[in-house]
């Protein structure tokens, strides 16, 4: 038998809070329930659960706050529960360490779908655990190929320049996941590049020219609005 993972909803919603408890059962996890900020804080040390369903907009201190003082001593991954609309929430929330987040309202499968990348990249140490001994990793018919620095769309060569092919290469390694725009720049062009997000969407609109089918409607790399970009890891 093998043992449930433990998820933890903090919460103060009492309906959505009992939505996400009741998916979650229903699919093999564990939960634990907590309506306030010092509740869930109470249960993160006594549990030390698998991840953290966590609501930004708490009746007795802002979600951020946990985020902030669970990173000091651990690297549990942290799923933002946010209202719609609230960008700049999601984007800080993730600067300061949460791992991802998801809109309400929101559906069974985009909850359960979350959950699963958090635990699969926390068991895999950050970097996506589907990339496989020979460094290659395959969504759809696309394959990034990090041994060679290469990404082929059904077979071909996308040719991809050296830019784009970073690009590709870091939304791969977290596949599934949200990358903040800040983020990705920093990353490819160093902590002192300017944050414009102008040259990052000159450099994806002509990466999905050259493997998407549909370039706007994108099957492999999905922009956020407001936020950035996520790989489809399935
Ligand atoms: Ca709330």
């Amino acid at each position: 038998m093998t043992v449930k993972q433990k998820v933890l909803i903090i919460e103060d919603e009492s309906s959505i809070r009992y939505f996400m408890q009741t998916i979650l059962e229903a699919n093999g996890y564990d939960t634990l329930t907590a309506a306030t900020g010092k509740e869930g804080i109470a249960l993160i040390n006594s549990h030390c659960p698998d991840v953290v369903l966590l609501d930004l907009g708490l009746p007795d201190m802002d979600g951020m706050e946990i985020v902030k003082e669970l990173r000091k001593w651990s690297s549990m991954p942290v799923i933002v529960v946010s209202a719609r609309g609230d960008e700049s929430d999601k984007v800080s929330a993730l600067d300061m360490g949460a791992d991802d987040y998801i809109s309400k309202p929101f559906g069974t499968s985009e909850l359960l779908a979350r959950i699963k990348v958090a635990l699969r990249h926390s068991a895999g140490e950050g970097s996506n655990p589907k990339i496989t001994p020979d460094s290659r990793f395959t969504v759809g018919d696309l394959v990034i190929d990090y041994g060679k620095c290469r990404v082929t769309i059904e077979g071909r060569d996308a040719e991809l320049t050296q830019n784009e092919y970073k690009l590709v290469a870091l939304l791969g390694k977290y596949a599934g996941r949200v990358l903040t725009y800040d983020y990705i720049i920093q990353q490819l062009w160093g902590p002192n590049a300017k944050n414009d997000n102008q040259i990052l969407r000159v450099n994806m609109a002509n990466i999905r020219r050259k493997i998407e089918k549909r370039p706007a409607e994108p099957r492999y790399i999905l922009t956020e609005v407001g936020v950035g970009y996520r790989m489809a890891d399935e």
